[in-house]
């Protein structure tokens, strides 16, 4: 079984700098993440969204945030495996540490960085027909790289922020893209709807309903129901894309024995420490009186996390030395793939 100081679980932004500071900091370190790649809501929910808050950049879209926070990491060498969902986490019966669970592997920590954000991601299912058939075929939930849907006729399904978002990311690449809603208004951002209604390949059908999607061993049309008159009609596309978002859900995190707020950890905002001794945890899945959900937040919270680690795993130790400080740093690793 392979053993860390620390393990972190969940690779999105706020567990990718956990795992730089620990390595700075001299701690053999592994990151657990359950999506295919790392970097969380950045990658999941918002890829092409500029962010504009984050120290550093005037402006910074999900996906290449994500692709920093993972280079900085990989930089210092920590172990970062995706498709890692942990399961279960157990304090080991000798005392030294835990041990970490997840579908096909089990690890050894001798503490423990909760950074799951919302959970896992569990998307609202389709309301249509066969939607589940072609699921990654040609249905997506999340959105694959979008050379995927180039020269495709596309139809994406919502009328909040991810479908609005996610039809304009589309709409450079693919060959159409129809964007279906079952109420008339939408509720995204009004400047993302009038770039949309500016896109000349994009359709906006309201309010209109996915009722089916067909296909052989992929996605040929869907038919569609008009809601006000229920007339159906059947179009040609290559790919749905849900934008109908994601239900919160802790998952596993719940049967931890971690002190729970609804659906965040309750820690102590002093040291970042849970109820248990020896886990910690930081991001978005955490509450605190004040408690912000926010990038940087996420961020510093990790500093103070980190400070307490180090001091939990030796107690000699003190603090967080500035990285200016620091007399010798981890060999850096060779460049990975991103
Ligand atoms: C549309 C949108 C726009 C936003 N805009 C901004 C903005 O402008 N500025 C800003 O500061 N913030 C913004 N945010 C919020 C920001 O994205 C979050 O604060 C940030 O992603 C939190 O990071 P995190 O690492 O704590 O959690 P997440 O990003 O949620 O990452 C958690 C990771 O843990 C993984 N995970 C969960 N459970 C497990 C498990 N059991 N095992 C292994 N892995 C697990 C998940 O798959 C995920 O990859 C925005 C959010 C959204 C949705």
């Amino acid at each position: 079984m392979e053993a860390y100081d620390l393990v972190i679980v969940g690779g999105g932004p706020v567990g990718l700098f956990a795992a730089t500071l620990a390595r700075l900091h001299g701690l053999a370190t592994c990151v657990l993440e359950s999506l295919p790649a790392f970097g969380g809501q950045l990658y999941a929910l918002y890829p092409e969204k500029p962010i504009y808050d984050v120290a550093g950049f005037t402006g910074i879209t999900g996906k290449d945030l994500a692709q920093q926070l993972y280079a900085q990491a990989t930089h210092w060498g920590p172990t970062l495996y995706a498709n890692q969902a942990v399961q279960r986490i157990a304090r080991r019966p000798d005392g030294a540490g835990f041990e970490v669970e997840t579908p096909d592997r089990r690890y050894q920590a001798r503490s423990l960085l909760i950074t799951v954000g919302l959970g896992a991601f569990v998307p609202r299912p389709l309301p249509a027909d066969n939607a589940e058939r072609f699921r990654d075929r040609g249905v997506y939930y999340l959105l694959p790289p979008l050379d995927t849907f180039r020269d495709q006729r596309v139809l994406v399904v919502g009328g909040g922020d991810t479908a609005l978002d996610w039809t304009l990311a589309l709409a450079p690449r693919a060959r159409e893209v129809k964007l279906v809603h079952r109420r008339p208004q939408f509720r995204g951002q009004a400047e993302s709807l009038r770039q949309i209604q500016a896109a000349p390949n994009v359709t906006i059908h309201t309010p209109y309903e996915l009722v089916r999607v067909e296909g052989d061993d992929a996605v040929r049309q869907v038919v569609v129901r008009e809601v006000t008159s229920r007339a159906e009609a059947a179009w040609p596309v290559d790919a749905v894309v849900s934008g109908l978002g994601f239900l919160p859900s802790l998952g596993p995190v719940k049967e931890w024995g971690l002190a729970l707020d609804g659906q965040a950890l309750v820690v102590d905002p002093a040291t970042m420490q849970t109820n248990q001794p020896g886990i910690y945890a930081a991001g978005d899945g955490v509450h605190y009186p004040g408690k912000v959900k926010l990038i940087a937040t996420g961020f510093g919270e990790v500093g103070i996390a980190m400070a307490q680690i180090r001091h939990y795993l030796d107690p000699s130790k003190h603090g967080l030395p500035h990285s200016t400080t620091l007399k010798t740093l981890p060999q850096p690793a060779p460049p990975q793939p991103s």
